[in-house]
C-alpha cells in the first residue's frame, strides 16, 4: 500500500499535524480548476501530492529557521507555496515573469507568502533574501548567475536539481558569483523512486555588480561556456 499524505510529509521532517490541510485541498482544487483553461502543471492529480508537494519539501530542512526565502520561476507555486504551507517560520517571496500562474497563486494566499511579477535579471533586489530556491527554472548556470545576487552574504543558494545535473554541478565554478559549492545533497523522491539534487552554495562574498548580465547575454554566453 502507497503511504499516506501524512505518512509522506514526515518523511521531509514537516510535523502533519502543524499544517492546514484543508488549505491544501483548496489549493489543489484550485489547480486542477484553473488547469482546464491555463495551462498550470502537467502533473496528473494522484500524483500532485508527491510531484508537487513532496518535491518542493523534499530539501526543505537545509532552510534555517525563519528566513526569508526567494523562489525563482515559481510558476504556480512550486516549490514557494509548499514551502509557506509548511514551514510558518518562513517569509517566502515567489517570483516569476508570466502572469498566468501567478494569478492563479494570488487566489491560494497564505500570511507568509508574497507573490511578485517581474524577470529575475531585473529584480534590482541584492542581498537581501537568506535563502534563494527554485525548480525547473533553466539551465544550471543561468539559475546561479539569477540567485546570487538577491542572496544575503552568509545566505544560501538551493537549486532544486535533478541527478543528470551533478556533472554540470561539479564542472561549475561558482566564485564568479560570490559562491561557494560546499555540498551536493542527494535524495529520492518517494512512490516516483526519482533521484533528485540539491547543490548546497554558500553566499560568501557580495556578488560582482555585473551580475546578473541583460537576458540576452546570460542566454547567448551562459557563465562557464567557453565560448
Ligand atoms: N517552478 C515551477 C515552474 C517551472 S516552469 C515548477 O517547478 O513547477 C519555469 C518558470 O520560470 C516559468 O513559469 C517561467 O515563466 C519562469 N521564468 C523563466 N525565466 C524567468 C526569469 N528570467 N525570471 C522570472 N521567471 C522566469
Amino acid at each position: 500500500m502507497e503511504p499516506t499524505r501524512p505518512q509522506l510529509l514526515l518523511s521531509t521532517g514537516i510535523d502533519p499535524d502543524s499544517v492546514d490541510w484543508d488549505l491544501l485541498a483548496r489549493f489543489e482544487a484550485g489547480l486542477y480548476e484553473w488547469n482546464q483553461r491555463v495551462n498550470l502543471t502537467r502533473v496528473p492529480r494522484e500524483r500532485f501530492f508527491v510531484r508537487h508537494v513532496i518535491d518542493s519539501l523534499l530539501f526543505q530542512d537545509l532552510i534555517p529557521s525563519g528566513s526569508r526565502v526567494l523562489d525563482l520561476g515559481t510558476g504556480p507555486g512550486f516549490p514557494a507555496w509548499p514551502l509557506a504551507w509548511a514551514r510558518q517560520d518562513l517569509h517566502v517571496t515567489a517570483l516569476d515573469s508570466s502572469g498566468k500562474p501567478l494569478a492563479f497563486l494570488r487566489s491560494q494566499a497564505l500570511p507568509n507568502l508574497e507573490v511578485l511579477q517581474g524577470r529575475a535579471e531585473e529584480l534590482g533586489v541584492s542581498e537581501s533574501f537568506d535563502v534563494v530556491t527554485g525548480r525547473a527554472l533553466a539551465p544550471l548556470a543561468i539559475q546561479l548567475e539569477l540567485s546570487a545576487s538577491p542572496c544575503a552574504v552568509g545566505g544560501w543558494v538551493l537549486p532544486l536539481r535533478t541527478a543528470s545535473d551533478v556533472s554540470a554541478i561539479e564542472a561549475f565554478d561558482p566564485r564568479v558569483l560570490g559562491l561557494e559549492l560546499v555540498r551536493i545533497e542527494r535524495r529520492t523522491l518517494p512512490i516516483e523512486e526519482a533521484a533528485r539534487v540539491c547543490p548546497v552554495y554558500r553566499k560568501i562574498v557580495t556578488t560582482p555588480t555585473d551580475y546578473p548580465r541583460p537576458w540576452a547575454e546570460i542566454r547567448k554566453r551562459p557563465l562557464g561556456s567557453s565560448t
